[in-house]
Formats: C-alpha cells, sequence, structure tokens
C-alpha cells in the first residue's frame, strides 16, 4: 500500500519512521509546504531502511498521494501569542479546508488518518470538509492515552502490557475517561485479578495511574518541548491495521452516531479496524460514575466542535 503523510514535522515524520522500520507500506510519500524539510526527512528516513524493511521514502506533492490507501494529515499550524483556542481551531481548520481537498483530488478512496489537534476536533472538522463517511475518517483519538494506561498497569501487575485490555475514552485531552470497571488481564477482570495476586489497586494506586495517564503529555512537553515517539508509533499501529486488514480493536476517535448519550460526536471508543477503516464500534459497559464522565467529555466536544464555523 502507498501510504503519504502531509505535515512531515516531529510527528508526522516520527509516525513515518515507525512505518518505516515496520515495512508497514510498499511506498511512504511525504509531504509537506516546508519542501525542503520533506526532502530532508525522507532522505534521513530512507537511510534507516536498509536495516530493515523495503520501503521506498520519498518527499513528494500532492499529485504523488494519487492511489494512496492511507494518508495521515499531521499539519497544523501552532497558537499564536495571545490566540484564542477557538481563533487557532479556525486557522486549523482552514489549513485543513485545503489540504483536504488536494488529497481527495488525487485519492477519492483514501482513509484519512487524523494526528493534527485538538485531535477530536480535527477529526469532526476533516470528516464535514471531505464528506467522507465516517468510518474513512479516523482521528488518533485515545490510541496513545490507552497505550499509556496499559503500561502504566502493566507495570504495576508486573505483566506484558499487550495481555492488559484496558481502554481510555472520550477526549484525547484532560476529560477523557479510563475505563476501570471493563478493563481484563487476560479473561479475567482486572481488579479481582490485581487482588488475586497480591498488588490490589488502591484508591491510591489508581490515583497514581489516572495521573500518568492524564499528565503524561503535559510532562513531556515540559521536558522536552513536545511528544512525537508515542504518537508516531501509534498512528503506524492503526495504519497497520488498515494496510493489513487486522481487524484489531484500538481505540480511535471517529464521529459517532451515539457516544453516552451525545449524537454525532467525534471522541474515541474501541473500534475495529480494517480494511475499510472503522469496521465496527464497540461500546464498553461503563459503571454509572464512568458513564456519566464520558457523557461530559463528549458533550464537550460536541459544543466545541459545532462553535468552529467552517
Ligand atoms: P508537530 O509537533 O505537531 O508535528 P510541527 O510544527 O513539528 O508540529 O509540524 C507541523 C508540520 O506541518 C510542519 O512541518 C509544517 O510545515 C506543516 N504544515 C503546516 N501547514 C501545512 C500545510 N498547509 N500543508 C502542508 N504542511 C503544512
Amino acid at each position: 500500500m502507498k501510504i503519504g503523510i502531509v505535515g512531515v514535522g516531529m510527528v508526522g515524520s516520527s509516525a513515518a519512521y515507525a512505518m518505516a522500520l515496520q515495512g508497514i507500506a510498499q511506498e511512504l510519500v511525504l509531504v509537506d509546504y516546508n519542501k525542503e524539510l520533506a526532502a530532508a526527512q525522507a532522505e534521513d528516513i530512507s537511510h534507516a531502511v536498509p536495516f530493515v524493511s523495503t520501503t521506498v521514502v520519498r518527499a513528494g506533492d500532492y499529485a504523488d498521494l494519487a492511489g494512496a490507501g492511507v494518508v495521515i494529515i499531521a499539519a497544523g499550524v501552532s497558537q499564536k501569542p495571545g490566540e484564542s483556542r477557538l481563533d487557532l481551531l479556525s486557522r486549523n481548520a482552514e489549513v485543513f479546508r485545503i489540504v483536504v481537498s488536494r488529497i481527495l483530488d488525487v485519492a477519492p478512496d483514501v482513509i484519512l488518518l487524523i494526528a493534527s489537534n485538538p485531535v477530536d476536533i480535527m477529526t469532526d472538522i476533516a470528516t464535514r470538509i471531505s464528506g467522507l463517511p465516517p468510518s474513512r475518517v479516523i482521528g488518533s483519538g485515545t490510541i496513545l492515552d490507552t497505550a499509556r494506561f496499559r503500561s502504566l498497569l502493566a507495570r504495576h501487575l508486573a505483566i506484558s502490557p499487550q495481555s492488559v485490555h484496558g481502554y481510555v475514552l472520550g477526549e484525547h485531552g484532560d476529560s477523557e475517561v479510563l475505563a476501570w470497571s471493563c478493563a481484563c488481564v487476560g479473561s479475567v477482570p482486572l481488579m479481582s485479578f490485581a487482588k488475586q495476586i497480591g498488588k490490589p489497586l488502591t484508591d491510591a494506586v489508581r490515583a497514581e495511574i489516572d495521573d500518568g495517564v492524564r499528565r503524561a503529555a503535559a510532562r513531556i512537553i515540559g521536558g522536552k518541548g513536545s511528544t512525537y515517539y508515542g504518537i508516531g508509533a501509534g498512528l503506524a499501529r492503526i495504519a497497520k491495521a488498515i494496510a493489513r486488514d487486522q481487524r484489531d480493536i484500538l481505540s480511535v476517535s471517529s464521529v459517532t452516531e451515539d457516544i453516552a448519550g451525545v449524537s454525532k460526536v467525534a471522541a474515541s471508543v474501541p473500534r475495529v479496524i480494517g480494511a475499510g477503516g472503522i469496521m465496527m464500534d464497540l461500546i464498553p459497559e461503563l459503571n454509572v460514575e464512568e458513564s456519566a464522565s464520558l457523557h461530559h467529555s463528549a458533550a464537550m466536544l460536541k459544543a466545541l466542535a459545532a462553535s468552529v464555523p467552517l
């Protein structure tokens, strides 16, 4: 499969690097309005390929995205001093209007993978601008928050994160919901597994894990300016599920008919991802508190998305 990436700053290039190392695509086409940057990233990443895969990595223009099965959009502008969140969103919506239409001109059957933040809102905007079905406009959403949740749980329980089945739902951001009540280890409910092995998830442990997930981005930004390796690997994970039609269950964002009583909102729940994009949603069974938190998160996102003029 040919996979395109539009916007190859830190996030887009990390996704390209992760995909090149895993040989997920036959060809990766890197597009950026900074052409020198795209050329440099393509050349640098292509030098990693001989060690591990056969992916062709090159810089290109929109025309070179013709026939791409997936295009990751990681383009965006950053907040100017004094600029409101809504003004920033409007400017990013303008970027998306141009980028999405140029992609669709050459690759009408594409699946769009949205990485630009705030990712849930940008996923809603990309869906509205493109006119594509929501199954083909996928935001990275809470894929990374879910990975952080699993890795912290795994560390506490001293097992592999791949054997922890737990999800972070709703917004990729402050209002996200850690779904403790339906998390499992293998086939055993998380809380009873933790008790059985003598490592109970006390309120203090849960609070620490919650903070570890929720405040991870802020901590990383504090130390190194921005986050990109984790999200790059998460984007590669979604692209792999599509390129190989794996039908993996991943927590990603997409405009959804109903999330906790909020209609047509872009937020994350676990979904089956395969060649057609999103093939099924799996709305988890939550306790009363988690349901209320997810409703709050989804309602906030819906109101914010509705406030962005298109
Ligand atoms: P991040 O950390 O989110 O990756 P960066 O600023 O490093 O942020 O990367 C964003 C990239 O998006 C930059 O390389 C920038 O040149 C690119 N970009 C911004 N607007 C557009 C656009 N309209 N078309 C293509 N690329 C764009």
